[in-house]
């Protein structure tokens, strides 16, 4: 059956072999490896379409991104797009990209694009070079106390690298706190590093020497040319989760019903019910909830407070992402890098800015510059309460002497995300281990979504698809 021959009667959808909550990037995922197979699925989505955070706009010839900017290419991302049809759409961010820039003492700096240009580099500084150069034989520390990542990299690589790198990185990917974040659920490989080779910098080296011996003998599967890079689509991120819900909708046994909020879920004969908030039920013997931490906590609190503690524990701080267009000639800063990252020491509330008119082509009108800033995070979550004219003067404020911008924006946009990004906090996968041991009394029912195992796009895709192979195998098991 095609998808415009397919039974679209509600009672037929209301009972699929599987139920998912929520059309994000990990909600969709799960429901597309299910849904090729054959499996019944039908994914819920409270918005009116599918992609959760990932919300692509085109205005006045401005495109911007709501939510996520930029994909990291890795091998399974690359499959998925091919799945899609999607490999030959891509775009990837220019040369420029590679090129990152820090602000320090009011300038932007570059970082260094080859290690050999590093110990030059007035980011580092030179002041760093002894800690750096003793960081091999530092040891790692006794006891199995969790460590935040601020601890982690203080003491391994010194207070200047956490301050200049780490801290503006952080608040690049997590809006997040180095202080408060764990180490080891942030940021597992750095942790990993340690812990296999005892020295960070043995680790890189060792890592970037697989990674040759990979690439050469041609094991990976995806063209050497697609490796690491950053990608998007002609008209935004959103191109990927558009497909994804077309080819999920297009499959016999599956569909996407977009406007559907749900408002409480319970077992039922062995499997599993929810209700909507127009009242119509659906079940079905499994049920995924891809839905943010605190949502499925709420959903869960009536059926098991065990499972709805740890979820409501992860913080999600608020984020604005501010979109400012600038007429030709009136930035002094050539913008040629992915963008500029504000550590908190130079105290500034700004967390950086993109540069999204020379990551990739037609964001501006012609000649035009697109800057796409953000502010709040962990650090300042009180920023979200400017208004949007505050919130795009504030950003103004903080760019204009570090990037020369000698005049007003022509066009600004303000998206705000009250419940941002989860924070992988320490306690975070002792809260997870908690979780899963509740859901063990639970069969049937699964729990994915960004808030645990990577919150890139890449890491949710991969994970949605991991779990519906873990669903597959379990009923190939019972039959
Ligand atoms: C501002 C910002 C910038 C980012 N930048 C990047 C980036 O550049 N690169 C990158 O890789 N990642 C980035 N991320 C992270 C990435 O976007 C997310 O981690 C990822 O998209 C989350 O996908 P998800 O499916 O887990 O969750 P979500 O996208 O939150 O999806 C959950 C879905 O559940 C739905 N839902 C909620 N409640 C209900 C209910 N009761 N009933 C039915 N449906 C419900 C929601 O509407 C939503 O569609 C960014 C995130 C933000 C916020």
């Amino acid at each position: 059956m095609t998808a415009t021959e397919k039974n679209t009667d509600p009672a037929a959808a209301k009972a699929a072999e599987t139920l998912v909550i929520g059309a994000g990037a990990s909600g969709l995922a799960a429901a597309w490896e299910l849904a090729r197979t054959g499996h019944a699925v039908t994914v819920l989505e409270q918005r009116p379409t599918p992609g959760g955070n990932i919300q692509s706009q085109r205005e006045d010839g401005w495109q911007i991104e709501i939510g996520p900017n930029t994909l990291m290419v890795k091998p399974p991302l690359y499959e998925l797009l091919c799945e899609l049809d999607l490999d030959g759409e891509a775009v990837f961010a220019g040369a420029a990209g590679k090129k990152r820039y820090i602000a320090k003492g009011g300038r932007t700096l570059a970082l260094p694009t080859h290690p050999l240009n590093a110990p030059f580099n007035p980011i580092i500084g030179l002041g760093s070079w002894g800690k750096i150069l003793r960081e091999p034989w530092v040891k790692p520390p006794k006891g199995h106390q969790e460590e935040s990542l601020a601890a982690f990299v203080e003491r391994r690589l010194g207070r200047n690298i956490l301050d200049y790198l780490v801290d503006p990185f952080v608040s690049g990917v997590y809006a997040g706190d180095p202080r408060r974040l764990s180490v080891k659920a942030a940021m597992p490989k750095l942790h990993a590093l340690e812990r296999e080779h005892g020295s960070l910098i043995r680790g890189g080296l060792a890592a970037m020497r697989q990674a040759r011996q990979r690439a050469k003998a041609g094991t990976e599967k995806m063209p050497s040319d697609w490796r690491g890079k950053l990608i998007s689509f002609p008209q935004g991120i959103q191109t990927l989760t558009d497909r994804l819900a077309e080819h999920i909708d297009a499959q016999p046994n599956a569909a996407i019903h977009c406007d559907h909020a749900i408002q409480s879920v319970r077992p039922h004969g062995g499997g599993w019910q929810v209700e909507d908030a127009r009242g119509e039920i659906w079940q079905a013997r499994h049920l995924v909830l891809a839905t943010p931490a605190h949502v499925s906590a709420k959903l869960l609190a009536p059926l098991d407070p065990m499972l709805a503690e740890p979820l409501d524990e992860i913080v999600y701080p608020p984020v604005a992402a501010v979109a400012l267009g600038f007429p030709p000639g009136l930035i002094a800063h050539p913008l040629d890098g992915f963008g500029v990252l504000i550590p908190r020491r130079e105290q500034r509330r700004s967390l950086g800015a993109l540069f999204s008119s020379t990551l990739f082509s037609d964001r501006a009108p012609e000649g035009h510059k697109l800057i796409t800033a953000f502010i709040g995070g962990r650090q300042d979550p009180d920023a979200f309460e400017m208004s949007d004219e505050e919130m795009a003067r504030q950003v103004v404020n903080d760019l204009g002497g570090l990037l020369g911008i000698e005049g007003p924006p022509v066009w600004q946009r303000v998206n705000r995300w009250p419940k941002a990004i989860p924070q992988y906090e320490l306690g975070h996968l002792a809260r997870v281990e908690r979780l899963d041991q509740a859901l063990s009394h639970h069969p049937g029912l699964s729990l994915i979504g960004n808030w645990r195992d990577g919150i890139a796009v890449g890491d949710c895709l991969e994970n949605g698809r991991a779990l519906a192979k873990r669903i597959l195998g379990t009923e190939t098991a019972s039959h």
